[in-house]
């Protein structure tokens, strides 16, 4: 029986995993490389919470509850206790594969393993565990509270039983869950990241501005987010290294991360995490950049 849940990143997805945890009843244990982040972490699931209450989403009361299953810290030894992690760090193999190494040895023999990788092989990360079995994708959509999917990913020594109880969990978090094999971008980055990488190319191309093209996917296809919009809101670093994690293992031009996405990534202009991407957030109304 899945009690309490470990959060590895406390960033914009740590912090929603975090928040759906709490109000499904989950004790959480949230970890970031330090105090402030965590702060800033914890100051960010307050304030999203105030919005569901409200939004008469929410009691003040539960709000609280909720935040009082809340226990923050930098160390992996509180992880004792944990019956699942979720691991939501930046999204680079290296930086994964050490989290998962130095964290094993503080866990129960029973603790289940998840990450939020939105492209890295869940096989590749599980071998570095001494848990492969017990190891799986749960890949959120941002923002958590608000997306009702989590796709599943297998890897291939993943059991049946360690997919049952994730699924369980998923349901608890009152979300639906999809099951994806472990092919690179699985199922929806698969199909999203190339759209919003050709986004990229049409801008950069001139073949429409930032606000056409957002406007156009909007209003021509039906999309609640133009693609620049929702390439801003999942942070450009993370759509660059998704492109190149799929043009690598599929070796395929139309695979290519746009140089303008990687122009945009090297200027440190990452989305809303830094208040400017393809538009610029720091006034009322965001900005085109371009
Ligand atoms: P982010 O940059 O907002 O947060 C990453 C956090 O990880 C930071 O707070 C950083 O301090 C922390 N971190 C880095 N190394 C760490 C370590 N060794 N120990 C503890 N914490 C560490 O990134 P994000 O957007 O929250 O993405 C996190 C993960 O979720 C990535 O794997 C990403 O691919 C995945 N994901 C992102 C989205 C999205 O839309 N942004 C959607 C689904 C999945």
């Amino acid at each position: 029986m899945i009690q309490n849940i470990g959060v590895i990143g406390a960033g914009q997805m740590g912090s929603g995993i975090a928040h759906v945890c709490m109000l499904a009843g989950y004790k959480v244990i949230l970890n970031d490389l330090s105090e402030k982040i965590l702060k800033k972490s914890f100051s960010g699931i307050d304030r999203s919470m105030e919005k569901q209450v409200a939004r008469n989403k929410l009691s003040a009361q539960e709000k609280e509850e909720a935040l009082s299953r809340l226990q923050t810290s930098v160390d992996f030894g509180e992880f004792k206790k944990c019956d699942l992690i979720i691991e939501a760090v930046t999204e680079d193999e290296t930086i994964k594969k050490d989290t998962f190494k130095k964290l094993t040895p503080h866990l129960t023999s029973q603790c289940l393993l998840a990450s939020n990788t939105s492209s890295i092989p869940i096989t590749a990360l599980a071998c570095v565990t001494d848990r492969p079995d017990k190891f799986i994708g749960m890949h959120f959509m941002n923002p958590v509270p608000v997306m009702q999917l989590v796709e599943i990913i297998k890897g291939i020594a993943t059991s049946n039983t360690t997919f049952h109880s994730i699924q369980d969990i998923v349901k608890r978090l009152g979300k639906q869950s999809v099951l994806s094999e472990d092919f690179p971008g699985f199922i929806v980055n698969r199909i999203l990241m190339p759209m919003i990488n050709e986004a990229v190319y049409a801008l950069f191309e001139g073949v429409g501005t930032i606000e056409a093209i957002d406007k156009g996917m909007r209003m021509g296809a039906n999309h609640p987010m133009g693609p620049l919009e929702l390439a801003d809101l999942i942070g450009l670093d993370t759509c660059a290294f998704i492109m190149e994690v799929l043009y690598k293992s599929r070796g395929e031009s139309k695979y290519k991360p746009c140089p303008l996405l990687m122009k945009y990534v090297e200027a440190g202009w990452l989305g809303r995490k830094t208040n400017r991407g393809f538009y610029d957030y720091k006034g009322e109304q965001p900005i085109p950049t371009r």
